[in-house]
């Protein structure tokens, strides 16, 4: 039986793995799309006009963008991929509640159905613990997957190249992190849970067990 378009939105805190997660779930699920608003934003600053230049300049002072424009932006993209992919996964998104309204209300217009929201959950303890060890190699910007981390790997399994700790991952940016994930995402996770609408993951285990619940979660939903 053909399985329906469905759009899954994966949220959790810096470090909790939710990069992974899509990967691994991108790998088994054959035309599922990443979106992410900063490449649609990129190709939206390529297309020029005085709105773009704005953007360009606020972007580049590390300045977010209106959400606005940032689920404009999906809409053309989505309706796309509503007629030609198998479902579409959005990393780190909606990151406000009001992203997260607009996105139940735009969303379904476009497409016809509702966002998934899923939650890699971990606490602030272990994000902190996770992010402080983090590696990324220079060359390709690869983060190193925590379960290596153990190994004390020199360079990076994919291109070679030498592990550095981002200049983000120091303890006054993770703190920072943290704080803007509870003020600003956490009331759309409990909006969500109103509606009795969020899959909560376990995201303090290996991320093979994470993933074996994520996937559980979406069989249960009929998605996959
Ligand atoms: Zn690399």
């Amino acid at each position: 039986m053909k399985k329906p378009f469905f759009v899954l939105c994966v949220i959790g805190r810096s470090g909790s793995g939710k990069g992974t997660q899509v990967e691994m779930l991108q790998n088994k699920i054959k035309g599922l799309v990443h979106i992410t608003t900063s490449d649609l934003l990129k190709k939206f600053i390529k297309r020029g006009g005085l709105f773009a230049k704005r953007v360009d300049q606020e972007m580049k002072q590390g300045h977010a963008v209106p959400s606005s424009l940032a689920i404009e932006l999906w809409m053309d993209v989505l309706l796309d991929l509503s007629k030609n992919a198998r479902g579409v996964v959005w990393e780190g998104s909606p990151r406000t509640l009001l992203e997260a309204e607009v996105m139940d209300d735009a969303v379904p217009f476009t497409t016809g159905v509702q966002p998934v929201p899923v939650y890699i959950d971990i606490s602030d303890a272990e994000a902190k613990k996770r992010l402080l060890k983090r590696l990324v190699c220079v060359k390709c910007k690869e983060v190193v997957p925590y379960k290596l981390l153990d190994s004390h790997p020199k360079t990076c399994s994919f291109c070679g190249g030498a592990l550095i700790r981002r200049l983000d991952d120091n303890p006054k940016s993770i703190l920072e992190r943290l704080r803007y994930f509870r003020r600003l995402v956490v009331p759309a996770l409990v909006w969500y849970q109103k509606q009795k609408r969020l899959i909560v993951i376990n995201g303090e285990q290996p991320a093979d067990a994470v993933f074996k619940d994520f996937w559980a979660a979406l069989k249960r939903r009929k998605l996959v």
